[in-house]
């Protein structure tokens, strides 16, 4: 891996050149260019802490210490940490359930919770040769059932309407039996986001969640997020059992930082990124191609 991160650490090494052996205050200071490419990528500040622990930890082990090669050591052990982090290769939408399978899909207002679900859908309908339903929760922001309407006919998918007047459990329960009746393979949920996390907001997706059972939880977040993200995933990951993330924007010129926050607290496998906000914007999550992006 030859990373702008490997190219600092060389030069790090090169300057010691004439020391006897490296020594616990070199490796402190290639663990200093470690944690600065961490928090620029936007990496949460206590996820940089852990990791620079764990990392620290092994350094001073001989791995480091007693190689001919302490620059390139430590950034296998970085990328070691990493990889154990973000997890490995990819892992796709599990609709391993008694149709329809139900995904329920939440996250802040504007984290791309109603473009991910279409794009979802075209990606189901297209790749997994499935038939999609959709139906909009968010009896909030009228708009947002309309937005729902008009991607879900761009994805080919059928959605389901519902209006402000109803109870999002209500809208749940009539799209899953309207599934039910004209045997969809899938019935994606789009819910209400707010601006910041609240406690409404909250029991109401946890109410979705008892009263459909989905097989998949994912939660959808914002690549920009940057340093925020780790306290709504925390949020999240809190009220409902998240089975994985999709991580949008990562089209924008964040190094997607944010997976590496949003992995280490939720525990959940990033399943899908958005990487444009046209209908097809949505790719298969790559764990490892995305930590090198992360070191820059
Ligand atoms: P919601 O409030 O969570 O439902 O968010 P929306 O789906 O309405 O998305 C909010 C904004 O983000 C919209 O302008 C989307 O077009 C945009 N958006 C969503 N996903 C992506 C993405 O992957 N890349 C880019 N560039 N924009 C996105």
């Amino acid at each position: 891996m030859a990373s702008a991160l490997t190219e600092k650490l060389t030069r790090l090494v090169k300057e010691m050149r004439g020391q006897a052996r490296i020594t616990e205050s070199n490796v402190q200071d290639m663990l200093r260019e470690v944690r600065m490419a961490l928090l620029e990528a936007d990496v949460a500040l206590p996820v940089v802490r852990d990791f620079i622990a764990r990392v620290k930890e092994k350094a001073l082990g001989q791995e480091v210490l007693g190689s001919l090669k302490p620059g390139q050591a430590l950034v296998g052990i970085v990328n070691q940490e990493l990889a154990a982090t973000m997890g490995e290769g990819v892992a796709d939408i599990n609709l391993a359930a008694q149709p329809p399978a139900v995904i329920l899909m939440a996250g802040l207002q504007g984290a791309g919770k109603t473009t991910t679900t279409a794009k979802l859908a075209k990606h189901l309908i297209e790749k997994r040769k499935k038939k999609v339903l959709t139906v909009s929760g968010d009896v909030y922001r009228p708009a947002a059932i309309e937005q729902l309407k008009t991607v879900s006919r761009q994805a080919g998918a059928e959605w389901f309407p519902s209006t402000p007047d109803q109870k999002p459990r209500d809208i749940a329960l009539a799209a899953l039996d309207y599934a039910k009746k004209h045997y969809f393979d899938v019935l994606l949920v789009d819910t209400a986001g707010r601006l910041a996390i609240d406690e409404l907001l909250m029991q109401e997706i946890k109410d979705l969640h008892t009263v459909l059972n989905p097989v998949e939880t994912l939660f959808v977040v914002d690549a920009m997020q940057g340093q925020d993200a780790v306290n709504t995933a925390r949020a999240f990951k809190e009220a409902l059992p998240l089975t994985g993330i999709v991580l949008t924007k990562l089209d924008g010129d964040s190094r997607g930082g944010a997976a590496l926050s949003v992995r280490a607290i939720t525990g959940a496998p990033i399943k899908f990124a958005g990487v444009s906000e046209k209908i097809d914007g949505l790719e298969v999550f790559d764990a490892q191609r995305h930590a090198g992006r992360i070191l820059g």
